[in-house]
């Protein structure tokens, strides 16, 4: 892997640059391919693949979760005033490339959210797969019929951690919190509302996919490894935070404390709501933040793709290096549409102290560990957070997948 690391010194608001704070590393990378099930990391590695809009899979081990799949982009004319349909080509290049996920959990039922929903439930392999969803989710999806609503549950906001999909050796939990959506211009909602009753016939505009609740989801998937200490197995859990929209301070937040692996935040539309995103970093204070729904969803071709008008990402960027202010905190991501990223438990491995030790040496094993140790402690000492600001340039997903 090609890896750039520029060390770039602090610039203190100069108009028009973009500041990168003391302490902090730009880093860009290239692309993680997929990992086979033979290899060694498969159990233990998180895989998180952005497919466009608010729509990623994420895998540890055999257990995968989809959300809001939507790849049948359209432009602005199609979606003010014409019609609007899952392409179902491109619903079979994206889906069957992916590993089949145990579930689909829907953040809220505009179309660019559920649109390829159907098709994609429909999938062959897929068939079983459940869905998690509002009401809305569940009115909309009747007019495509019984063979999808019935395979979608109402979700509920009791901050309860719930199995989903069937049980299997791999653990997959999920937990509901009510959300909101930030309105798309100025003050206005569009499409808001919910759908009350169901729907009789497959909807074609995009003003049928009506807001509804609005959901953020925390998951947590489970897998294990071998033990460096002993033979013994070793849990590896990654707690996940998804957010398809911007919502106002701490909405879309637990009562309870909780602190996540990865927090994929939607981007656009915080300028129009408060406290987000800098309440829901400090919260939950994530190790590694994903930027998503960046991308212009409003142009119907593929390939590269500009970002998004309202997403106002410079500034969006500068927020959240200064929300995550916090030692826990290593990396925000900003992908391209359809490229892998994984995530590792942090290296470090308690060993049983000598006998004439003190018992507190946690270190790493990394050759490199201790003299790293030493430098970072030194920069902690002289008020340098260890912060690390990744912005990696993506994969191909479709490589050998
Ligand atoms: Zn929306």
């Amino acid at each position: 892997m090609i890896t750039l690391i520029a060390a770039i010194p602090a610039i203190s608001g100069c108009p028009g640059e973009f500041p990168i704070r003391a302490g902090k590393v730009l880093v860009i990378t290239n692309d993680e391919e997929p990992l086979a099930r033979t290899d060694p990391n498969y159990t233990t590695t998180l895989q998180v693949l952005w497919l466009g809009t608010a729509c990623h899979h994420i895998q540890l081990g055999d257990a995968a979760v989809l959300t809001d799949p939507f790849f049948s982009y359209h432009d602005t004319a199609d979606v003010a005033f014409g019609e609007i349909d899952s392409d179902v080509e491109m619903v079979r290049k994206k889906i069957e490339a992916l590993p089949v996920a145990r579930a689909i959990f829907i953040g809220h039922s505009h179309y660019d959210h559920m649109l390829d929903l159907p098709a994609a439930m429909r999938f062959p392999g897929w068939e079983d797969v459940p869905v998690y969803g509002s009401m809305t989710t569940r009115n909309i999806l009747n007019g495509y019929g019984p063979d999808v609503v019935n395979r979608c549950e109402q979700v509920r906001t009791d901050e309860q951690w719930r199995p989903a999909g069937g049980a299997s050796n791999d653990s997959l939990e999920y937990m509901a919190v009510l959300s909101e959506h930030a309105p798309q211009l100025g003050n206005t909602l569009l499409y808001p509302g919910k759908v009350e009753e169901p729907l009789t016939a497959v909807p074609d505009r995009a003003d049928e996919f009506k807001v509804g609740e609005t959901y953020a989801y925390f998951f947590k998937l489970s897998g294990n490894r071998e033990s460096r200490v002993g033979s013994r197995r070793e849990d590896i859990v990654f707690t996940v935070y998804f957010v398809g929209s911007a919502s106002n301070g701490s909405e879309g937040l637990p009562e309870s404390d909780l602190s996540v692996d990865v927090a994929i935040l939607c981007v656009p539309g915080w300028r129009n709501v408060e406290g987000y995103p800098r309440e829901v970093i400090q919260r939950l204070r994530p190790r590694h933040i994903i930027l998503s729904h960046f991308d212009n969803f409003l142009e119907d071709h593929e390939g590269s793709r500009a970002v998004v008008a309202s997403a106002d990402l410079r500034d969006f960027l500068i927020e959240v290096q200064d929300a995550a202010d916090y030692p826990e905190f290593k990396s925000i991501r900003l992908p391209a549409v359809d490229t892998i990223q994984h995530f590792k438990k942090p290296k470090v491995t308690r060993l049983s102290p000598q006998p004439d030790q003190a018992p507190t040496t946690q270190f790493s094993r990394d050759p490199k560990g201790s003299a790293f140790q030493q430098r970072r402690q030194k920069r902690l000492s002289h008020g340098n957070a260890e912060h690390v600001m990744e912005l990696d340039s993506g994969s191909r997903a479709d490589a050998g997948r």
